[in-house]
């Protein structure tokens, strides 16, 4: 499988305190059941499942705009149960909107010889369009499950599906399109 061996899928911040604590989104609940899909394609085509998440210290920049969430080590700051990482999956924790700035990422990529990142998970404006532009300044090809990403509010995910779209030239598909290009 040339194609989907080059992929990696990344679940972005699907954590308890996203989803039912300090900062809960509402909307990001309905995109769970598509992600497990994915997943579970994902890990059955061999390709890599990357999870990277919010792991706060005190004094990270971020919590000056949001106030302290998924702070390192507490309960807020774990996958949510529905989407718990298994055995050959990958985490990365990071301090700030991207999962590129001042963690493993690039290395955890390259090191799988990955040119693809298929972005999932929550904010689409936010750590989505962050971790998407930072991949792109570093080469890869982005992909965007359009149903497996979420944001606060409908203007919030039309901002950055539209962001990832236009400006850092990323594929939109579904999850029904990727399983099926994975097949
Ligand atoms: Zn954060």
């Amino acid at each position: 499988m040339p194609v989907s061996s080059k992929h990696a899928v990344v679940v972005i911040d699907m954590l308890n305190d996203f989803l039912t604590g300090e900062l809960k989104c509402e909307r990001a609940a309905r995109i769970v059941p598509a992600i497990q899909r994915l997943l579970k394609g994902a890990r059955s085509a061999g390709v890599p499942v990357v999870y990277t998440r919010d792991a706060h210290l005190p004094d990270d920049c971020e919590l000056r705009v949001w106030g302290e969430h998924a702070m390192v080590g507490t309960p807020g700051a774990e996958v949510i149960p529905e989407l718990a990482p298994e055995d050959g999956d990958h985490e990365i924790p990071k301090r700030t909107y991207s999962a590129f700035h001042d963690t493993g990422m690039d290395q955890l990529l390259r090191s799988m010889d990955v040119e693809t990142l298929v972005v999932t998970g929550i904010h689409t404006h936010i750590c989505g369009l962050h971790t998407a532009a930072d991949a792109f300044f570093r080469g890869y090809q982005i992909i965007v499950v359009t149903d497996g990403v979420s944001a606060f509010t409908a203007e919030d995910q039309k901002y950055g599906l539209e962001h990832m779209e236009k400006v850092l030239g990323a594929r939109m598909l579904s999850t029904d399109e990727l399983l099926a290009e994975w097949e």
